[in-house]
């Protein structure tokens, strides 16, 4: 068998799983990446059993120690046995779930403790009524979860968002804006929002929608130069010039990437510290997906992860946070959350 490292010695110090569990929802918001091809999507979903993802998920602790799962799908709590797979999880991984908040919490709250589970819990205002959703956010938070609420500024639902980040500030749960991706009235987003609708945007969420805004939809020259601060202006300088150096490169047929994307030939760590995981049980290097990046499938047994971080050579790069090395200070921050907390005697 090959030398597996310790994980806990390679930031960001444990293994990350997003795991699109299946694809599958009982909401159908006209803003989801599936919403015009769910029939299609569900084809994808495979169940293998309880025994056998808990057989799955303790093996991959066995070689990798423990990590964070990250739950998302489709809606998780649509998955059979979802309450089993969970009580199996904690014991080694903390876990979170992107959720619709839809179902019985009141049930989980009496089967799952808190200490190893945190909630991104979107609130989609086509299937959601906000005060509902409000109530079933403060058991949770008031029982003590990590607990985090999400929001698509889709074009046609920012006018209510400071309204909503007053609500949730008042029960300390944090709101993440996600911008808008995909295209809206002939128009693609994020890149087409209104300076004036990224700063409604950045007003509500100085965090997560301002470096993903800032990565997706980047502000114009001017802007920018009023904003950046002169250490900033250096590491862009520093990273600008070594993109140069590749595109002027003769010998380099693919060349054109370093255009596309700024971490072209970067040693990055998806893959030896984080996996996209599909409901099918494939398992990518990073959200590309594409087939050179196939880390073997879960279900089949054939998964590994990298024993070290790999240049990427893709042509464009959708993270926001890879973990690019010698980078840390643009990623390490994201992956550090949520804390592991030890359960506590009942
Ligand atoms: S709740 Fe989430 S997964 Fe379900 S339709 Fe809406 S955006 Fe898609
Ligand atoms: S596309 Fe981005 S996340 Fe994927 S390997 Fe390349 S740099 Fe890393």
């Amino acid at each position: 068998m090959d030398k597996i490292q310790n994980r806990a010695n390679i930031r960001p110090n444990r293994c990350f799983f997003t795991w699109d569990i299946q694809y599958a929802c009982n909401f159908k918001c006209s803003y989801c990446f599936f919403c015009n091809s769910w029939e299609e999507e569900k084809k994808k979903n495979r169940y293998p059993g309880l025994e056998k993802w808990k057989q799955i998920w303790d093996d991959i602790c066995k070689k990798y120690g423990g990590g964070h799962v990250h739950i998302s799908g489709g809606e998780p709590f649509c998955y059979p046995d979802i309450f089993e797979i969970t009580k199996h999880l904690i014991k080694n991984f903390t876990v979170e779930f992107d959720t619709n908040l839809s179902w019985d919490v009141d049930k989980f709250m009496k089967e799952i403790g808190p200490e190893r589970v945190k909630f991104a819990a979107s609130f989609h205002p086509q299937f959601a009524k906000f005060e509902e959703h409000l109530v079933k956010i403060k058991k949770l938070k008031d029982a003590g979860y990590d607990f985090g609420i999400n929001y698509v500024a889709h074009p046609t639902q920012l006018e209510n968002m400071p309204y909503y980040k007053q609500k949730l500030d008042e029960l300390h749960v944090s709101l993440d804006v996600m911008p808008f991706r995909g295209t809206y009235q002939g128009k693609e987003y994020p890149v087409s929002y209104t300076e004036e609708e990224k700063r409604l945007i950045e007003s509500v969420d100085k965090n997560t929608a301002s470096r993903m805004l800032e990565a997706y939809a980047p502000k114009k020259k001017e802007e920018q130069k009023n904003t950046d601060n002169s250490e900033n202006n250096e590491k862009k300088t520093e990273q600008k010039e070594e993109v140069n150096k590749i595109q002027s490169d003769p010998n380099d047929s693919t060349a054109h990437y370093a255009k596309t994307n700024k971490h072209y030939h970067k040693l990055c760590r998806m893959g030896q510290m984080y996996t996209k995981i599909l409901p099918n049980g494939d398992a990518y290097r990073c959200c590309l997906q594409k087939p050179e990046g196939l880390l073997g499938n879960l279900i089949d047994g054939t998964f590994k992860f990298y024993e070290e971080p790999k240049i990427c050579v893709y042509d464009k790069c959708p993270c926001w946070v890879a973990m690019i090395t010698d980078e840390e200070e643009n990623w390490l921050f994201h992956w550090r959350t949520p804390k592991v907390r030890p359960f506590l005697n009942k």
